[in-house]
């Protein structure tokens, strides 16, 4: 067996069309258009490809987005000061502060500092809040990427046993908020998973991980997830970013793995474009709300 592609990249390039489309009939009706304000604090190179990848987006859609960008030495003070300005501000919708920060500055204040109605990441506890009430207003950009990447490829996730390995708070944990729903925007078949979350902690993980019907990688260690720890025919999500010699892996040993799962995203190409998408969805939606 050789497991299908999930194709991330060419899905990305439709979900963009589509939400350009939405955009054009947006600033037709309300003569506005939807602004993203991008806050970049120093010059880590990593940071500086998302934060460029997320602007040409945003352009591409017929979005604006702007470049705040600020020297790595910036004080919590000053910092807060800028997201308060850009809170104030009617000509931006949505506001992204690219993580990480630097070690003066205590990234969650700031992230709570943001307006919950501009808050395109889904960070502020308000938000996450109700996600977890299961009444959303931003869906987080990486959850909802993984699951749009099911979703189109029409593959459901009712009445699955799903296992997440990873627990933060920016991937596993929302993800899991999502997949347990009763009810999801997306239709019947993309809730009430049954939902399994391991981490560091968690003893004998590949007993667990071979009892997935859909397996989801957010550990951050390339090549952790083996083909002894897969069941034959799952579904293998991998949301891993790793650099090794200078190239991009995921968290899936994918020429292993793709022997046996049903189903497998690459790295490249697989959750990290999608993310983008939904983060240009969220700052359609923060501008929508922010006519009301
Ligand atoms: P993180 O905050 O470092 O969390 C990693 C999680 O993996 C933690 O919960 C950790 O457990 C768990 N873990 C670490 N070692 C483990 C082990 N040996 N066994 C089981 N669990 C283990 O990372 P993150 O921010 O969630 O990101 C995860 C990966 O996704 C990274 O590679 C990141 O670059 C990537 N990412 C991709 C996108 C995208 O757009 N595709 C977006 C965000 C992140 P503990 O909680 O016990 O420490």
């Amino acid at each position: 067996v050789t497991a299908k592609l999930l194709d991330g990249k060419s899905l990305a390039r439709e979900l963009q069309h589509e939400i350009a489309e939405r955009v054009m009939e947006f600033v037709q009706n309300n003569a506005v258009t939807p602004t993203l304000a991008a806050v970049l604090v120093g010059t880590d190179p990593a940071s500086e490809v998302y934060v460029r990848n997320k602007r040409r987006a945003c352009e591409k859609v017929g979005m604006e987005s702007r470049l705040v960008r600020l020297p790595p030495e910036i004080s919590q003070d000053e910092l807060m000061g800028v997201v308060a300005k850009l809170n104030r501000d009617d000509g931006v919708h949505g506001i992204l502060v690219q993580l990480p920060l630097p070690s003066q500055i205590q990234a969650t204040r700031i992230l709570d500092a943001v307006h919950p109605l501009k808050d395109v990441d889904a960070f502020h506890p308000e938000n996450v809040g109700r996600i977890s009430q299961g009444r959303p207003r931003y869906l987080p950009c990486t959850p909802q990427g993984v699951l749009q990447l099911l979703f189109r490829n029409g593959l459901a996730v009712a009445e699955k046993r799903v296992v997440i390995i990873g627990r933060s708070d920016i991937v596993g944990k929302p993800l899991a908020l999502l997949l347990m729903q009763r009810e999801s925007a997306l239709g019947e078949g993309m809730a009430n998973a049954t939902v399994t979350v391991c981490h560091s902690r968690t003893p004998n993980l590949p007993t667990l991980t071979r009892e997935a019907d859909v397996l989801i990688a957010a550990v951050g260690k390339p090549r952790f997830i083996t083909a002894e720890m897969v069941r034959a025919g799952a579904i293998v999500v991998d949301v891993g970013i790793n650099r090794v010699n200078e190239q991009i892996v995921g968290d899936v040993d994918f020429e292993a793995v793709k022997e046996v799962a049903g189903y497998l995203s690459p790295v490249p190409g697989g959750v990290g474009p999608l993310t983008i998408a939904m983060l240009l969805q969220n700052t359609l939606a923060a501008a929508a709300a922010q006519m009301a």
